[in-house]
């Protein structure tokens, strides 16, 4: 009852001096609303132990148990022990904050090993970590392209909005080639001659779950000498032997330049980082804005990361059973009719392809099914492609699958879905 409660009756002072611009402001949201994206976030509350339950607090204060099928803490690494035991000990030994950023006083122990662990996970020479992926991108790419005079950037057409950034904010000249497609990609390397040129591209594309001919791009690149830069986000601690990423997996880790990567979806923390040649990461380092000016990521959340790499690194019980979950998963909403895109990951979206109808949807599930699903609306995706994105997690078991189904179809019926996803591609 001290200087919180204090805080929160504070008279709200905003508005009162000087020029008004709310309206501004008000506009702007209300385009939003009459496109029908505004966005309302649920507000969860994680439970240690209990993922993927977790508790939804309704905006009247009363709470409800749902389960949430949407996380991108896909493996519930963030609540594992002994991840959760590497950051509750080293807060305890180091305190909280990392006290500056990596040049002045920021460059803490925990974070140089995490690099280092991270730089072998990806078999390269060096790692460098950013407070998040979307970080990781936008000053990585930026800076990597600036570096290289004349450097061309092609970039693929489903790139991330971080990666979108990262190549605005080079202001090198770009071409985008359509998504996955190695004979536009081809088209494009042959149309830019000798000068130099960075292919930027996912593994795993977050949104459709398909993913890259990552050897066959690599083969292109070669060919046409241009250097790769690959973001990993939604593969690394989930794909490969060690955890390393569709990269890994499919034998073609060494061929990539830069591999870009989250601590935040597989390893269940947060932050970012990016691996290769000592030249390049020594570069970013030096020049990165986004590296160089901003607090580094505490020392005890570099630790629970580390654990969680190193963890995943020797166990493959969580990716196995994250992919047969999802198989189960994909298999049991086909079977029920459901327009599921097929994919090869472990992502499965289920199309609806009208804005409201998606954010409609969304809130059936939760509020009649204690179901948690965020709608996934443009400009995420293209408009008429909206959809629900599952994310299933080896602890979704075969119950929680079934009543996912259910309440799924029941939704579907209740509020009038199309059940073909024919305009998707969809059998
Ligand atoms: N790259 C991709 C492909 C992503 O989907 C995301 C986030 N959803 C990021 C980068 C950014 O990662 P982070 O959440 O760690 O900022």
């Amino acid at each position: 009852r001290l200087a919180s409660d204090a805080h929160h009756s504070a008279p709200i002072t905003q508005g009162k001096s000087g020029h008004d611009y709310g309206g501004f402001f008000r506009e702007a949201v209300s385009r939003l609303h009459g496109e029908r994206r505004y966005r309302v976030f649920a507000d969860i509350e994680r439970v240690a132990g209990r993922f993927p339950q977790a508790n939804w607090r309704r905006p009247d204060g009363s709470t409800r148990e749902i389960t949430v099928w949407c996380s991108n803490d896909y493996l519930g690494m963030g609540q594992h022990p002994e991840v959760v035991g590497a950051m509750t000990e080293t807060a305890r030994r180091c305190g909280v904050g990392a006290g500056g950023t990596r040049n002045i006083a920021g460059n803490t122990s925990p974070l140089v090993d995490l690099e280092r662990e991270l730089a072998d996970l990806h078999g390269k020479e060096a790692g460098l970590v950013f407070t998040s992926g979307y970080v990781s991108n936008q000053a990585g790419i930026s800076t990597i392209a600036k570096l290289i005079p004349n450097c061309l950037i092609l970039s693929d057409a489903f790139n991330h909005n971080s990666m979108i950034e990262g190549v605005r904010h080079s202001g090198c000249e770009k071409r985008i080639f359509r998504h996955n497609d190695l004979a536009h990609l081809e088209e494009l390397l042959v149309e830019a001659g000798d000068r130099p040129k960075l292919i930027v591209f996912e593994s795993v594309y977050s949104m459709d779950g398909d993913v890259a001919p990552i050897g066959k791009i690599c083969d292109l690149a070669d060919r046409y000498g241009a250097m790769t830069y690959l973001d990993e986000v939604h593969a690394v601690g989930l794909y490969g032997e060690r955890g390393a990423g569709i990269a890994e997996r499919d034998g073609v880790m060494h061929r990539i330049d830069v591999i870009e990567g989250t601590l935040a979806k597989g390893f269940g923390c947060v932050g970012g980082y990016i691996t290769g040649s000592a030249a390049v990461l020594d570069a970013v380092r030096s020049f990165a804005a986004g590296f160089i000016f901003t607090t580094a990521l505490p020392p005890a959340v570099a630790a629970a990361a580390r654990a969680s790499v190193r963890y995943l690194k020797r166990s493959k019980v969580e990716r196995e059973a994250h992919q047969r979950q999802a198989t189960q998963t994909k298999a049991a909403l086909e079977a029920a009719g459901l327009p599921v895109l097929h994919t090869e990951t472990h992502i499965v979206p289920v199309m609806v392809g009208d804005a409201e109808l998606c954010k409609a949807a969304a809130d059936h599930l939760l509020e009649c099914h204690g179901i948690y699903i965020q709608p996934i609306n443009y400009p995420t995706v293209p408009r008429g492609t909206e959809r629900l994105r599952i994310t299933p997690s080896p602890f979704h078991d075969a119950a929680q699958i079934e009543r996912l189904t259910a309440a799924l179809a029941k939704t579907w019926d209740a509020l009038g879905i199309p059940r073909t996803g024919s305009a998707f591609g969809v059998a």
